[in-house]
């Protein structure tokens, strides 16, 4: 996708504090973080958003979870807690179309999320 950031994050176009990577997904911090841990976790295919998940992609949500506990065991928040986001669309506060999974940290997370 020409237009869009996290692929050029993933081409490298754009810098970005990488976290890990490998084959399938990149995670790197989140530029504007919200927690003390904030990394994005995304799928090196560009997929849009959740609506976008089918049959023939579906693989790489399941190891983006087994990878994020990972991160989060590396980053030293397995024990007391995070949380794990993906915004779909306008109204839940999507802004970059490319699926992402926020891993949130490091600090008391408030419950509902706003
Ligand atoms: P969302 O609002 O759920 O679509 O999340 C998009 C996230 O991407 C926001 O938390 C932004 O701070 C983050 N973001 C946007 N551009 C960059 C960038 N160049 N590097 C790292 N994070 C970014
Ligand atoms: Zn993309």
């Amino acid at each position: 996708m020409n237009d869009c950031i996290f692929c050029k994050i993933i081409n490298g176009e754009i810098p970005c504090e990488k976290v890990y990577e490998d084959d399938k997904i990149l995670a790197f911090n989140d530029i504007n973080p919200e927690a003390p841990v904030h990394v994005l976790i995304i799928p090196k295919e560009h997929i849009s958003m959740i609506n976008d998940i089918n049959e023939e992609n579906a693989e790489v949500v399941s190891h983006i979870f087994l990878k994020a506990k990972e991160i989060a065991a590396k980053l030293g928040i397995e024990k007391s807690g995070y949380r794990i986001v993906t915004n779909c669309g306008i109204e839940a506060g999507q802004t970059v179309f490319h699926i992402h999974y926020h891993l949130l940290g490091g600090r008391e997370l408030q419950w509902p999320p706003g």
